[in-house]
């Protein structure tokens, strides 16, 4: 991760997209802003039809903004055409050519460019060597794996030394096993060619893994840009919460805050002190996100009491959902598991659940 800020490699600035006219105008970008580093590792992040692949097709020049800018090293890129733009795109699909070979496929974009054919021969094993398919450089792109062709995907996009390189969901074809691992790949690739990364899921998990920063989206609008740490710790509101990982969501009454900190009094009648995000003056009821790890289930009285309705065992640790007390909201909390002890409740057993201070934060709707 980029200790200092770098030099911004790609600026977007207010940038919209509109599809149709009239009535049946679509705004997928809703006037988005936002600064990608030099060599950093950037992910678009959120669910289908936010706008994230539209974003990344205005970068790629696959189409164009309606308004705004797209500025490549304070180049204004916006209406370049893709070809003249030093960026390139891995897609889902691969689009590999299934008669070439894995070292043909690679050297593709090369031959487009009329590089010298020993510069071709030279890259091209390079490439091989960095994605290390070495061993199959004569083999049809048809007669490889999946991952394979993954790594011979990225290879290709790799050679011809882009500045930027646009990855559109490109795991999401891969089964559980390979993606962990192809994740961990990606991420080692991005560090040695030193090239800035813009990624693009709808899955939380993998954005957290290998992301130096995240734009969380929404609706066409970017809601929070952060470290994951800071997206998961610090979330801008309510919508960022909910989407990346777990989080139970109460409602609180809220006198005064002060110094950052919240007297947050929850519906059970205890009160618990919370964190607020600079600038927020929650007044009256407000929303406070409390995440499953950060809660103790006890023996005696808590913050809050319920009912334990469902144990699920997840190897590391175990969920145990509770239905509080006095409200028919569910709460979650995660235990770590210590080797083969049980979580110490059964279902049906009555258990207080303990939120030390700061555990919690009140945010935005
Ligand atoms: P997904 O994860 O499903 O690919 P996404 O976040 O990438 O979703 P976009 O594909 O960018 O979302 O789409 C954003 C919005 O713009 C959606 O409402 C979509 O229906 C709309 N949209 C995208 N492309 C077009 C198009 N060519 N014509 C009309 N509407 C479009």
């Amino acid at each position: 991760m980029p200790e200092q800020p770098g030099k911004n490699a790609i600026e977007v600035r207010d940038v919209r997209k509109v599809f149709g006219s009239g009535e049946a105008a679509v705004a997928a970008l809703d006037t988005v802003s936002v600064s990608i580093r030099e060599n950093e590792f950037f992910t678009l992040l959120g669910p289908s039809g936010c706008g994230k692949t539209t974003l990344l097709r205005l970068i790629a020049g696959f189409d164009y903004p309606s308004a705004g800018e797209i500025q490549l090293y304070g180049d204004n890129i916006a209406l370049l055409p893709p070809f003249k733009r030093p960026v390139n795109t891995v897609f889902q699909s691969y689009a590999l050519f299934p008669h070439m070979t894995v070292a043909q496929n690679i050297g593709f974009g090369l031959e487009m460019l009329r590089k010298p054919k020993a510069e071709i021969k030279a890259r091209v094993a390079e490439m091989l060597k960095l994605v290390r398919m070495e061993h199959l450089a004569s083999r049809r792109t048809s007669q490889i794996s999946g991952g394979q062709q993954q790594r011979v995907a990225l290879a290709r996009a790799l050679a011809p030394q882009p500045k930027v390189l646009l990855l559109d969901e490109p795991l999401s074809a891969l089964d559980y096993k390979l993606r962990k691992e192809m994740q961990i790949e990606l991420k080692r690739l991005q560090n040695q060619t030193g090239i800035t990364f813009i990624f693009v899921t709808h899955d939380q998990e993998e954005a957290l893994t290998m992301s130096d920063r995240i734009a969380v989206m929404s609706s066409g609008k970017i809601l929070q840009v952060g470290s994951p740490w800071d997206i998961y710790d610090k979330p801008a509101d309510r919508f960022v919460a909910d989407f990346i990982g777990e989080t139970n969501f109460l409602t609180a009454s809220i006198a005064g805050v002060e110094n950052g900190r919240a007297r947050a009094t929850l519906k059970s009648g205890a009160t618990i002190m919370a964190s607020v995000a600079d600038g927020f003056q929650p007044k009256g009821e407000a929303t406070v996100v409390v995440r499953p790890e950060h809660a103790k289930l006890v023996k005696g009285k808590g913050e809050l009491s319920g009912t334990v309705e469902n144990i699920v065992y997840f190897g590391t640790d175990t969920h145990i959902h509770l239905r509080l007390d006095g409200s028919d909201d569910l709460f979650i909390v995660r235990q770590q598991n210590a080797r083969s002890a049980s979580c110490g409740f059964e279902t049906g057993e009555k258990a207080g659940i303990s939120i030390s201070d700061d555990a919690a934060q009140v945010l935005r709707d």
